[in-house]
């Protein structure tokens, strides 16, 4: 398993998730988040001995973030959540929140965070995979809070997919998946909404030191050779631990 560990500084980070946990009391934080949707309560923050190395992919809409996901499952080995995939597969099976993300998504809006997280944390609980990919989340500084609140820890590296608007539209608009959200209108939208929203969490983690800014344009494999460096250092920790070195 990967080592929560700064390459160039080792220390295992996982007692920092704790500390955090002592901090936040489980009420308080459905008092702050709670956002008018009540959802069952079930599980809390991870697991005391899961630490899954996790990484957020953020950048706007067609930015590429799902393309270099599989190029980073494929070489890296990770287990990849889509935070968008995971919300169309609520509405697809009909759950009890399905029309509320259908309209959310249809007009670009962010749908309410304990909703997502409880998503992706199902996920994560039933995975036993500890390097975790999540694709198109935080969406917001409010996403951003509410996951290290509720799951009770912090990503160890974020990847930004840094991309002009034409080529975001561009290939949004030809890539037809049939997606009720790739039409120009609800593009328009989910790019003020990125703007707006995202921008700051991405400001959040570049302050922090763990943001890592790619330049999306080029071919896929031009764009994951800016990816690839950064997985690179922690698999060699993990391969030098392996050798017990
Ligand atoms: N969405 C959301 N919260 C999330 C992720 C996605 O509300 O954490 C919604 C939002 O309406 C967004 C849509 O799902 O516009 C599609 O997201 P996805 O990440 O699939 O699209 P992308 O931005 O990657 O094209
Ligand atoms: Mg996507």
């Amino acid at each position: 398993m990967w080592r929560r560990v700064n390459p160039l500084s080792p220390w295992i980070s996982s007692f920092k998730s704790s500390i955090v946990k002592q901090q936040v009391s489980k009420s308080k934080i459905w008092e702050t988040f709670t956002t008018g949707i009540p959802l069952q309560e079930e599980g809390g923050t991870l697991s005391e001995c899961r630490t899954p190395f996790i990484t957020f992919v953020l950048g706007g809409p067609g930015s590429g973030k799902g393309t270099q996901c599989e190029k980073i499952v494929e070489t890296f080995g990770f287990k990849h959540l889509s935070a968008g995939d995971l919300l169309r597969r609520e509405i697809v099976s009909h759950s009890q929140y399905g029309s509320m993300i259908l309209n959310t998504i249809r007009e670009g809006r962010i749908v309410p965070s304990e909703v997502t997280i409880k998503l992706i944390q199902r996920e994560i609980e039933a995975s036993d995979n500890d390097k975790i990919l999540i694709d198109g989340f935080p969406r917001t500084e409010e996403n951003r809070i509410a996951f290290e609140q509720i799951i009770g820890t912090e990503p160890d590296v974020v990847l930004f997919f840094d991309c002009p608007e034409e080529e975001m539209v561009k290939r949004v608009l030809s890539r037809n998946q049939g997606r009720i959200d790739d039409n120009i209108d609800t593009m328009k939208k989910r790019l003020k909404v990125f703007t707006a929203l995202c921008l700051p969490v991405i400001d959040y983690y570049a302050d922090k030191g763990k943001l890592h800014k790619i330049r999306a344009v080029g071919t896929v494999d031009e764009v994951f050779e800016q990816v690839r460096p950064i997985f690179t250092p922690y698999e060699e920790s993990e391969q030098l631990i392996s050798l017990g070195e």
